[in-house]
């Protein structure tokens, strides 16, 4: 697997993660219907039933910049999707990588690393931990500011927030409730975000594990508040205090949660409505960046709102990581993230 030039070049690349089925689903024989037969293509084969009853397969292919099977690891998903995304914040750019997707199909695995599954030592931690993207990341950053870009000057700094029915919660601060203004130049603020200097891997390291337990804090299924959040971790570089260029990484809410808002639950109805809002702003201020255009409806939802710097510069670049599970039972939602991840790329 090679880095094409196109990743290299394109502002938004698209690409597809299937994770490998688990435990329980290979216990209930649960039956596979994603291949992915080359490194950019992706088939659904969904088992179908013809009027006279006979049964066949209905095949729908699709076509990323790249689709990582079970066998890929977060490093290799990382060197494809974010870290080509890397360089440019040091030259004053704003880049953005997305982990969208059903609930459980893999997205805090890949951004947060697989550290909430393990309850360890401090002894083994280190070992145990496979790294996500968001660990990933800072460590290149921390390479690249060490070597190329040394000169410079910069500070590095991470903030860690979570949108949760159009509210802002500081994952490094108590959960603080935070405002989000739009001052006269346009220029979006969130009042308030801790703003954490960092100067090692390890400081980093802490950071994420410090707010990654914040998030799922006193939640305890699959209909936890985590899957209705939106987690954004953010590496900020600095010189003096003025901004010089962000890397945002956003764990997004499971898509599914969109689609509750019928529910009977009068929370429930708004959060999923909220969340649905918040991922077509997303998708259409995707498209506005790759179109350079001048309208960015970044005003539509909160998400996108305190991402807006990352939509509207000349500089910005943008990688969404669609995740995927395999099974039959997930037919119709592997469908709908496919559909979505297609779709972000349609200029
Ligand atoms: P999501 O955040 O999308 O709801 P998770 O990241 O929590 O999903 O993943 C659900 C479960 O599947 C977790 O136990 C996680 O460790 C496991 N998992 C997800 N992706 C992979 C993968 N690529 N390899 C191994 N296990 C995975
Ligand atoms: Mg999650």
């Amino acid at each position: 697997l090679k880095i094409t030039d196109s990743v290299q070049d394109t502002r938004i690349s698209v690409c597809v993660r299937k994770r490998p089925m688990n435990k329980k689903e290979i216990t209930r024989k649960d039956i596979e219907v994603v291949t992915i037969p080359k490194q950019d293509h992706v088939i659904i084969h969904q088992p179908q039933v013809r009027v006279d009853l006979t049964k066949y397969l209905d095949n729908q292919k699709f076509r990323f910049d790249y689709a990582f099977d079970e066998n890929a690891d977060n490093e290799m998903v990382y060197r494809f999707t974010a870290q080509p995304l890397v360089n440019s914040i040091f030259e004053q750019g704003f880049s953005t990588c997305f982990a969208y997707g059903q609930t459980g199909s893999g997205k805090t695995h890949t951004m947060g690393g697989n550290m909430a599954t393990h309850e360890t030592t401090t002894k083994t931690k280190q070992q145990d931990w496979s790294k996500g993207i968001y660990a990933l990341a800072s460590c290149d950053v921390f390479r690249l500011h060490r070597g190329e870009y040394r000169s410079l000057g910069l500070t590095i700094g991470c903030s860690f927030f979570e949108i949760y029915g159009g509210k802002v919660f500081d994952l490094l601060k108590n959960k603080n409730l935070l405002r989000v203004l739009e001052d006269g130049k346009r220029e979006v603020q969130v009042v308030g975000l801790q703003e954490e200097t960092v100067t090692s891997d390890q400081q980093v390291l802490d950071l994420i594990k410090r707010g990654s337990d914040m998030r799922t804090a006193g939640a305890t299924s699959a209909n936890s508040n985590s899957s209705r959040s939106h987690a954004v971790f953010q590496i900020i570089l600095r010189r003096g205090n003025k901004l010089w260029g962000k890397f945002s990484l956003i764990d997004l809410a499971g898509n599914e949660r969109g689609q509750d808002t019928g529910s009977s639950d009068r929370q429930t109805r708004m959060e999923g409505a909220e969340i649905n809002k918040s991922l077509l702003a997303l998708k259409e201020c995707i498209r506005a960046m790759g179109r350079n255009s001048a309208h960015v409806p970044f005003r539509q939802s909160k998400l996108t709102m305190v991402l807006r710097d990352s939509f509207v510069g000349e500089n910005s670049r943008t990688c969404m990581i669609a995740m995927i599970s395999p099974t039959m039972a997930s037919c119709e939602h592997t469908l709908n993230t496919l559909r979505y991840a297609n779709r972000v790329k349609e200029l």
